[in-house]
């Protein structure tokens, strides 16, 4: 399913879109997360005098799901940060080639 097209499973072309996903917090219930499908706390730009600049990223998930018959697709909403994880090893990513 892309934006062009309907439904895989069903053809309808109404849809439920989620542009950040969220999850319930587990310890406040009157709280919710980002559901995030890979984060690291990495060094980001050029050391300063107290060192390396430290920042927490993560990618995120748009979620789309089928008015009709509740097929769900999910996207990953940062593919920059997905590469620089693959690049550098972090938050157990990698690329791979099928
Ligand atoms: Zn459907």
């Amino acid at each position: 399913m892309s934006n062009t097209e309907g439904c895989v499973k069903c053809g309808s072309r109404r849809f439920y879109v989620i542009e950040k996903a969220s999850v319930p917090h587990y310890e406040f219930s009157n709280s919710v997360k980002p559901f995030a499908i890979a984060a690291a706390y990495v060094e980001v730009g050029k050391p300063g005098f107290f060192g390396a600049k430290s920042e927490r990223l993560s990618v995120g998930v748009e979620v789309q799901v089928c008015a009709k018959c509740r097929h769900i697709e999910f996207y990953a909403s940062d593919l920059d940060v997905l590469k620089m994880f693959a690049e550098s090893g972090e938050a157990s990513v990698r690329e791979v080639k099928r």
